[in-house]
């Protein structure tokens, strides 16, 4: 369990066949659905928010297992969370993965979402990470439509 390599598997594993807050809000007030034609995954993004405080977020859809697990574990972050530190997330969630924030050293709002830091040496695998994170980033601007092409 010390090994991050290892933790990281099994946290993947678990939200692949468990993903938190699976299904579709309705009524929500932002939606978008995303994909990445490069591995084939898909979802959609639903979200209710009050007083820019994400009080729900639910996400569907099918896709490889980084990127099920990447949605799921966005979610149960980004629940209760305000807009501002949801964008800040967004950010240093991008900025890792792309190997430009190491959350060992800088400080960072990421905690479990860091052991995808694993995926910046993949580089096919850094779209599937990114994937719902953009998609959630088209849900708040209010674009219907995320692909990370
Ligand atoms: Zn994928």
């Amino acid at each position: 369990m010390s090994d991050p390599r290892e933790l990281y598997q099994q946290v993947i594993l678990e939200h692949n066949k468990k993903p938190r807050n699976f299904g579709r809000l309705e009524p929500c007030t932002h939606r978008a659905e995303g994909n990445n034609p490069l591995c084939g995954d898909q979802l959609e993004l639903t979200l209710f928010v009050k007083d820019d405080v994400v009080e729900e977020v639910r996400f569907q859809g099918h896709g490889c297992a980084i990127d099920v697990a990447s949605a799921s574990l966005m979610t149960t972050t980004i629940k209760g969370r305000r807009l501002e530190e949801v964008q800040l997330l967004a950010d240093q969630f991008r900025a890792m993965v792309r190997g430009e924030l190491d959350p060992a050293k800088e400080p960072n709002l990421l905690g479990k979402l860091s052991l995808f830091q694993g995926v910046r040496d993949l580089p096919v695998r850094v779209k599937c990470a990114v994937l719902p994170w953009a998609t959630l980033h088209s849900a708040l601007a209010g674009e219907d439509h995320a692909s990370t092409e």
